[in-house]
């Protein structure tokens, strides 16, 4: 098959002809019809996040069922799916109890093992994480929610527990934020957008938010600001960049009884959170990592019915062979949207 292959952390990914992967017996193999190119892959292949090298990265894809190990019976040849990021082993307590998105042995193609920049992956412990597509949701949008999306519909429904009339603040309006923006405001939230950047802003408008704050402006005191802005504080408030100001910021902006919700990466370490304001308000601090498949459906039927459109947060759609470029462009600021690539249908 061909696939995107790096030597080294921070050498060229090369498109190169390659074995095709082995079917697991509890898993499948997908022959890839999209799959986004995000930033944890360019993390992975700067070596921020160690792989086994050479690499094939590649976690946010949609495809269909080429072959299924005996010990699969959930499905077959043929079937279009998708995956979560995190897919659990299926088989231990965080996993049978439907969380597998925290299951201590997950694997995450394109991470713990060969990824989707390829025309074939496979999946382990199929029956636990694959996720059916409607006919429908096209391989394009369906790349979208494997990652961020999902991530950010779990931390904007299962924790922030938004209502219609909400106040939902979020805090940088990269792929994630933007994904928590279009939830937000579909559910029937009022979405106020924080960014530095004013075409991320401008990008949030467009997708539903209600009132921006330009985090560069010269009033430093988002607290003070979103307050204003919301009557007193978000109910909900996400930090979708992941950095120690803005998670405390992002606690600070909370009305009483207010969730912070952490779904930006963390990788400096412990981050220290205005507890004060925990105890005195009564606030609750919740960390978001992906969502496993038994909670796709009730996101994907919303995406079938035209509630959310991911299609929309979709910047350019590239080729195979355009991969490399597309990481490189991640060592300067996020372009406008997310990059997928598109292989088939
Ligand atoms: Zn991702
Ligand atoms: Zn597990």
């Amino acid at each position: 098959m061909k696939a995107v292959v790096y030597a080294g952390y921070g050498a060229d990914p090369v498109l190169t002809q390659v074995a095709d992967p082995d079917c697991p017996a509890d898993g499948v193999v997908v022959a890839v019809g999209a799959t986004g190119v995000c930033r944890s892959d360019w993390h992975a292949w700067k070596g921020h996040d160690p792989v086994t090298l050479p690499h094939i990265g590649g976690h946010e894809f949609a495809g269909v069922v080429v072959a299924a190990g005996p010990g699969v019976t959930g499905w077959h040849a043929g079937d279009r799916v998708t995956v979560p990021f995190a897919c659990g082993c299926g088989g231990c307590e965080h996993c049978l109890d439907g969380d597998a998105q925290v299951c201590p042995r997950q694997t995450q193609p394109g991470f713990t093992g060969p990824g989707s920049f390829a025309e074939l992956v496979a999946v382990r412990a199929a029956d636990a994480n694959l996720v059916a597509l409607p006919a429908d949701v096209d391989f394009v949008t369906a790349a979208c929610l494997g990652c961020r999306f999902a991530t950010a519909f779990r931390a904007v429904t299962a924790h922030g527990r938004v209502r219609p009339g909400d106040w939902l603040a979020v805090h940088g309006c990269g792929g994630v934020g933007l994904s928590a923006v279009m939830i937000g405001a579909a559910l029937g939230a009022r979405v106020l957008a924080v960014d530095v950047s004013a075409a991320a802003l401008a990008r949030a408008r467009e997708l539903g938010a209600e009132a921006v704050v330009d985090a560069a402006g010269p009033d430093p005191d988002l607290a003070t600001a979103v307050g204003q802005l919301t009557g007193g504080g978000a109910h909900v408030s996400i930090d979708a960049l992941g950095s120690p100001a803005v998670a405390a910021a992002s606690v600070r902006c909370l009305r009483r009884r207010g969730r912070h919700v952490q779904v930006g990466l963390l990788p400096g370490g412990p981050v220290p959170l205005p507890m004060d304001l925990v105890i005195a308000r009564e606030l609750e601090i919740y960390g978001s990592h992906g969502m496993a498949a038994r909670d796709y459906p009730a996101m994907m039927r919303l995406v079938a019915d035209g509630t959310l459109r991911p299609g929309r947060l979709v910047g350019e759609v590239i080729g195979l062979g355009d991969v490399g470029r597309a990481l490189a462009a991640m060592d300067g600021p996020a372009g406008a949207g997310m990059t997928v690539v598109r292989l088939a249908g």
